[in-house]
């Protein structure tokens, strides 16, 4: 492994958070100021298929990279994209019990609001 894949991989194993290629970048770059953002994303894709870190595409905005590679859902804000780790026990069973074709896994994103957006909206919508 090069040293920027070891920076790029302790970037994101370090974080415990969803970061999406541009944020691994922006960190990296502290360190390796010559780091091309294309070689940030190559390499965090190859590591994804690798499984040493988490893909999660994302219709609503680009894909995020985590060190979490337990099974897990998301909850995300449909205000800031910021997601966050939801549990729910029993539900890949449930849909296992109620789907006539075999689940290969289970990534449910559910749309929410962070407490962060909440409070803005509040703020905003006291105002007027
Ligand atoms: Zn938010
Ligand atoms: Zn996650």
């Amino acid at each position: 492994m090069t040293k920027l894949q070891r920076e790029i991989l302790s970037v994101v194993k370090d974080s415990n958070d969803h970061l999406t290629a541009d944020e691994v970048y922006q960190k990296v770059k502290k360190t390796m100021p010559t780091v091309a953002l294309g070689s940030v994303y190559r390499n965090l894709n190859q590591f994804a298929r690798d499984s040493l870190i988490r893909r999660v595409v994302r219709p609503q905005g680009p894909d995020i990279y985590e060190s979490n590679m337990a099974p897990h859902n998301h909850l995300v804000c449909v205000h800031c994209l910021r997601m966050k780790d939801f549990e729910i026990n029993g539900l890949e069973d449930y849909i296992r019990d109620h789907s006539s074709s075999p689940i290969i896994s289970v990534n449910l994103t559910v749309n929410s609001i962070c407490p962060k957006c909440e409070a803005a909206l509040n703020k905003k919508n006291n105002k007027h």
